[in-house]
């Protein structure tokens, strides 16, 4: 059994608020919202980061950015915006070793907000 947080979400070991889901990807709401509108699209292929993203992979990122377009206009927004983050590795602060694509909206967002998560 994996160990993977996000792998045991895509096997329904551990529950998540799914709004999309296919062969290759899913999509659910963050359980600690930084924004009104916060979810992650990630690949059901277990990938450490985006920094471990193969040429094999490049078609699939744009697929999982495709899907976290049209979740967005969804979610309704669509005209005011939001923000699209990818954090990688211990730098960029990812907490969850499975490549994962945030969506933040639903509020204009500060220029620090997600540092200012991390406390
Ligand atoms: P990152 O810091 O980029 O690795 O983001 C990981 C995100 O996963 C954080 O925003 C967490 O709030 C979120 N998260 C952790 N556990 C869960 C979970 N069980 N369900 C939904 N989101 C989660
Ligand atoms: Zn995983």
């Amino acid at each position: 059994m994996s160990k993977c947080l996000f792998c045991k979400i895509i096997a329904g070991q551990i529950p998540a608020q799914k709004i999309y889901e296919d062969d290759e990807m899913l999509a659910f709401f963050d359980i600690n919202p930084a924004a009104p509108v916060h979810f992650l699209v990630i690949p059901k292929k277990h990938i450490n980061s985006l920094l471990d993203l193969e040429a094999d992979d490049s078609a699939l990122i744009g697929r999982l950015l495709f899907k976290a377009k049209e979740l967005a206009k969804q979610q309704g927004c669509e005209e005011k915006g939001g923000r699209f983050v990818i954090n990688a590795k211990s730098d960029g602060g990812q907490t969850v070793d499975h490549l994962h694509i945030h969506f933040l909206g639903g509020m204009a967002l500060g220029p620090s907000l997600l540092a200012g998560k991390q406390g």
